[in-house]
């Protein structure tokens, strides 16, 4: 049965490499070049809980995600003041049987194309559409070329094209904040220990996460209510200026990182999500990733959900051999744990961004009090 999939993001890659362990023909088709950054939308730095590096491990590849990136030894969330609410060792053996290993998208994505035969994976290759008959599906790319397969998966992101063709209804709905990030030098007055340490930083309607994606780079996030945030300005340094000033507040690192990030390198998204669906499928054309189940960045799980998406996808066809079986089978495997993230990531989003200084306080409270195996399960597993 060969299966096309459209989209070589996290969830496309890894779907496709899962595939091929089980002997099955595939082929990716990614609308970006063959040099081109991760897009642009998306950021380029994520981290891959246990969850996800025992997939990996399966796979044959977690040594080598490893080396990619940084094994994290310890997840903090901190006020803004500099006040630690909540922390978790993140060394395999203390809690967890897989490492948590932050990196770069495109370091990640390298990594898993370059595990794939070369004429499986088709660069500047845009889908621009498809049909199906009984016996199989054709998508339509860029410039008129077609291509046939029994199975199709749209792995094409948070705006995916195969989504919209399949459930026109299904539309990513605004969070109401704005996120701006960059990647800056890892500031040298941090102490060493400190160099593995994924920090949520919680002030007032403002996150601040630091990730350290490699050994001497740190990824950075500033998440505000879209109301608060600085308005889009055509001058980059004066938008740079006022996220500086927004982030006056917060402790060291925060102010250094974006000094220290070139202004025009410095996006700014405003953050969407996707109501859950009922179904990700219709006949031989299935959703994966953050196409089916796109959620708002605020728990940073989405490239672990794509990756848990692949590995029970691939199950699925163990099982099953007609599509609509498959894919049955693989919404039942992972649909309820994906609409949990996309809820928990929508409520940790609000809650993060409260706007009265009682709901701060609150909001401290409670995570200061959480029972930290819920926290671990919501995160780590
Ligand atoms: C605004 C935003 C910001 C985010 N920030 C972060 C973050 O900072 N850190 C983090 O960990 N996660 C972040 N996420 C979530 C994370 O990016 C995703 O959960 C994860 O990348 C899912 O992988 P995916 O493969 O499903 O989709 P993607 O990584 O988005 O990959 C989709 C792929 O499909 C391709 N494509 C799109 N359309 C077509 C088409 N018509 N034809 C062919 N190919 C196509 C694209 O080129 C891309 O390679 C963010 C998500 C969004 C929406």
């Amino acid at each position: 049965m060969r299966v096309l999939i459209i989209g070589g993001g996290v969830g496309g890659l890894a779907a496709a490499l899962a595939l091929r362990r089980r002997q099955l023909p595939v082929a990716v088709y990614d609308a970006a070049g063959p040099a081109s950054e991760p897009p642009a939308r998306v950021g380029p730095g994520l981290w891959l809980p246990p969850g996800a590096m025992q997939l990996f491990e399966r796979w044959g590849l977690a040594g080598a995600v490893q080396g990619a990136g940084t094994v994290l030894e310890r997840a903090v969330v901190q006020t803004a003041g500099g006040e630690e609410l909540w922390s978790v060792n993140l060394a395999t053996g203390a809690s967890f049987e897989a490492p948590s290993v932050a990196l770069s998208r495109g370091a990640l994505t390298s990594l898993l194309a370059g595990r794939l035969p070369a004429h499986v994976l088709n660069r500047e290759a845009t889908c621009e559409g498809f049909s199906e008959t009984e016996e199989q599906v054709t998508a339509r790319l860029a410039e008129g070329t077609e291509v046939g397969g029994e199975v199709l998966v749209g792995a094409d992101g948070a705006d995916s094209g195969v989504r919209r063709r399949l459930f026109p209804s299904a539309a990513p709905r605004e969070t109401g904040r704005v996120s701006h990030w960059g990647v800056a030098p890892a500031p040298t007055d941090d102490p060493s220990e400190q160099d593995r340490v994924l920090r949520d930083l919680w002030g007032k309607s403002a996150r601040f996460v630091l990730l350290p994606v490699e050994r001497d780079r740190v990824f950075w996030c500033a998440a505000q209510r879209a109301s608060r945030a600085p308005r889009p300005r055509p001058n980059p340094d004066d938008a740079k200026a006022s996220l500086a000033d927004d982030y006056a507040e917060f402790p060291g690192p925060t102010g250094a990182l974006i000094d220290a990030t070139p202004a025009e390198a410095i996006t700014r998204v405003e953050l969407q999500d996707l109501a859950p669906l009922d179904q990700w499928h219709r006949g031989r054309v299935g959703l994966l990733g953050d196409a089916a189940h796109a959620a708002s960045p605020a728990l940073g799980l989405g490239p672990a959900q794509a990756v848990a998406d692949a590995y029970a996808l691939a199950l699925a066809f163990d099982e099953h051999d007609a599509p609509e079986a498959v894919f049955a089978e693989y919404e039942n495997r992972r649909m309820n744990k994906a609409r949990r993230v996309q809820r928990r990531s929508r409520q940790l989003g609000d809650w993060g961004h409260a706007k009265s200084a009682w709901a701060h306080r609150l909001r401290d409270t409670a995570l200061r009090l959480a029972p930290a195996a819920a926290l671990r399960r919501t995160l780590f597993s």
